[in-house]
């Protein structure tokens, strides 16, 4: 269903969801946009191109106990309060799709991961504009057709809300200046940076091309890259047992394929120990393994990697030359 929802009664739900103590949204602090708790939506940054990091830091974490124990018991940390987020990107809401097909598989679900999913609901904000690094045009993930409970498209002076979700229409059915609207919403995107399918397709015979090499001898192997982006999820796991070795915890740990310990084993040998090979596997993860595993791409196109990058290495631009 679609409505047309006036700003002040937008600002007036705002308000009693951040009352709830639940709400999490963009904030400015300083000139970085980040995703916060918030008490009060005067808070709440609408006018923002993206954050620096995405929401992956609420649903897989830096560093998480994910369970301790003891000689007689284990407990899980399972994570069981309900959260409300609102104004994320739909390209991030995306991710999150990306995240499900990596951490829900059948038969192999992460558990940490699914309660976080299952407990949040996910009120998404079209942009309004692009930043110089985004191309979400070229991988279609620059609108939803899934995986919202509320999309809310910036008309002016009013909002279209669109619900994804019957959790997404109860909170619609409670508000009072509403119409259902057959309108559809305006799409503001232009001039973005663009990648096409041909340049993916490309990378099927560029394997043993030198252009990684020559496109990596600038990286730093800094990680900077992986860890900004919202679809990398690779992760360590260490076991922190206490002295009396009867308890301890485990610890889940963010980690990079750009790292060069990553792919170290035992006995030493490390498998992508060129920074090359390492550059060249994440982009063949996005747009190729991911593919063939998934059928769609692992990136959906934020840019992060490129703004956040010390180097200055363009993905896009490197897809584009080949
Ligand atoms: S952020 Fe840039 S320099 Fe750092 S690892 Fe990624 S591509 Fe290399
Ligand atoms: S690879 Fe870069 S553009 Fe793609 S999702 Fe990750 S950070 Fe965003």
């Amino acid at each position: 269903m679609k409505y047309t929802v006036s700003k002040n009664e937008v600002k007036n739900f705002l308000d009693k969801l951040s009352a709830s103590g639940n709400l999490i949204a963009p904030v400015r602090e300083n000139s970085l946009v980040k995703f916060k708790k918030i008490a009060n939506p005067d808070e709440i940054e609408f006018d923002y191109i993206n954050s620096k990091y995405s929401i992956k830091k609420y649903f897989l974490l830096d560093k998480e106990v994910l369970f301790e124990y003891d000689k007689d018991s284990i407990k899980e940390n399972i994570e069981e309060k309900q959260r409300i987020f609102f104004g994320i990107r739909p390209c991030d809401v995306h991710s999150l799709l990306v995240m499900d097909k990596l951490l829900l598989e059948e038969g192999m679900e992460d558990i940490y991961y699914k309660n976080k999913r299952k407990n949040s609901l996910i009120f998404a904000l079209k942009c309004s504009k692009s930043g110089e690094n985004c191309f979400c045009r070229s991988l279609g993930t620059d609108d939803l057709k899934e995986g919202y409970d509320l999309l809310f498209y910036d008309e002016g002076n009013y909002y279209i809300v669109k619900t994804g979700s019957e959790k997404g229409d109860n909170f619609i059915s409670k508000l009072e200046e509403k119409q259902e609207t057959e309108d559809e919403p305006s799409d503001p995107l232009e001039n973005q940076k663009k990648l096409s399918q041909d340049q993916i397709e490309k990378l099927r015979e560029s394997f043993n091309s030198d252009i990684w090499k020559k496109e990596s001898a600038i990286c730093f192997s800094c990680a900077g890259c992986t860890t900004t982006c919202p679809t990398c999820g690779c992760f360590d796991v260490k076991d922190d047992p206490d002295l009396d070795f009867e308890s301890g915890k485990r610890i889940r740990l963010d980690a990079s394929c750009q790292l060069k310990n990553y792919t170290g084993v035992a006995g030493g040998h490390v498998f992508r120990d060129e920074r090359s090979k390492r550059f060249k596997h994440r982009i063949y993860h996005k747009f190729k393994y991911f593919v063939d595993q998934y059928g769609s791409e692992m990136c959906i196109g934020c840019g992060r990697c490129i703004t956040n990058c010390p180097a200055n290495i363009d993905m896009v631009k490197i897809l584009n030359k080949l």
